[in-house]
């Protein structure tokens, strides 16, 4: 297994994923909350893998609103709801074994 890719934190699941593989929502400096696809933007973020389990749970337990002190738009919602419809589930490197 390669090492040297950055790994993060699905807010649903807990397991660890490569960064790609996960969809990033960022909070901008000025606090708007976006869609990150590419990973890239700056300011605070967390990571979902793409499952829709993953988002519903993180919704339930207040997850985004631990960590970025506010709760997520509906339109980003929505958008998460799609982009993870329209793509596939990766497979965690690493699974949180207290969360299944
Ligand atoms: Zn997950």
């Amino acid at each position: 297994m390669s090492t040297h890719l950055p790994l993060r934190t699905c807010s649903g699941c807990g397991g660890v994923f490569v960064k790609r593989d996960l969809l990033r929502i960022a909070r901008s400096p000025q606090g708007d909350l976006s869609l990150d696809l590419a990973g890239k933007k700056p300011g605070r973020g967390f990571y979902l893998c793409r499952r829709q389990l993953c988002l519903e749970r993180a919704l339930k337990n207040r997850n985004f609103e631990k960590k970025i002190g506010t709760r997520l738009p509906e339109e980003l919602l929505m958008q998460l709801r799609e982009s993870i419809k329209n793509g596939q589930e990766v497979e965690p490197c690493r699974r949180n074994e207290s969360m299944n």
